[in-house]
């Protein structure tokens, strides 16, 4: 009885190892973050720090720093200006002046109590002895003056 001559255990089929296929090598670059990411990043200063950010001057804040204990300067008349690096530096709206343009334009100061608050908690003054017509009050000053004129 004659053996076939490729009767013989069968070899494994060499495959390609995908995993060893080279990746694309990470960006190491440590460049400025882009416009959109500025904006976020200013918003959540805004929104988580708001009590942190003061009125200096008309048109003049300070804004916390997000890695220390500083604050910058923020100037947003007669010209948009800040005090950090990145601003001074690339000439671009940071995330500090994103901050308080976020907080000019969705915030007031209560009449009531000089509070700054989200415009959501502001109400206006329709009829009170102690507010003028058209003025912004928080809720709580607007409770106050509910009891009053009751
Ligand atoms: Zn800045
Ligand atoms: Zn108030």
């Amino acid at each position: 009885m004659l053996k076939h001559p490729e009767a013989r255990p069968t070899e494994r089929i060499e495959t390609v190892d995908t995993k060893r296929i080279p990746r694309a090598p990470r960006a190491t670059t440590t460049e400025h973050p882009p416009q959109e990411i500025r904006r976020s990043r200013g918003i959540a200063i805004a929104t988580n720090r708001l009590k942190e950010i003061k009125q200096l001057s008309p048109g003049c804040y300070s804004v916390p720093a997000s890695k220390s204990s500083e604050a910058y300067v923020v100037t947003v008349r007669p010209v948009e200006a800040c005090s950090c690096e990145d601003s001074l530096r690339t000439g671009n709206r940071c995330k500090h002046r994103h901050a308080v343009l976020h907080m000019l334009r969705k915030s007031g100061v209560c009449e009531g109590c000089g509070v700054r608050h989200w415009n959501e908690y502001l109400f206006e003054v329709v009829d009170s002895l102690t507010f003028f017509e058209g003025d912004m009050i928080c809720s709580g000053c607007a409770a106050g003056t509910a009891s009053e004129t009751a």
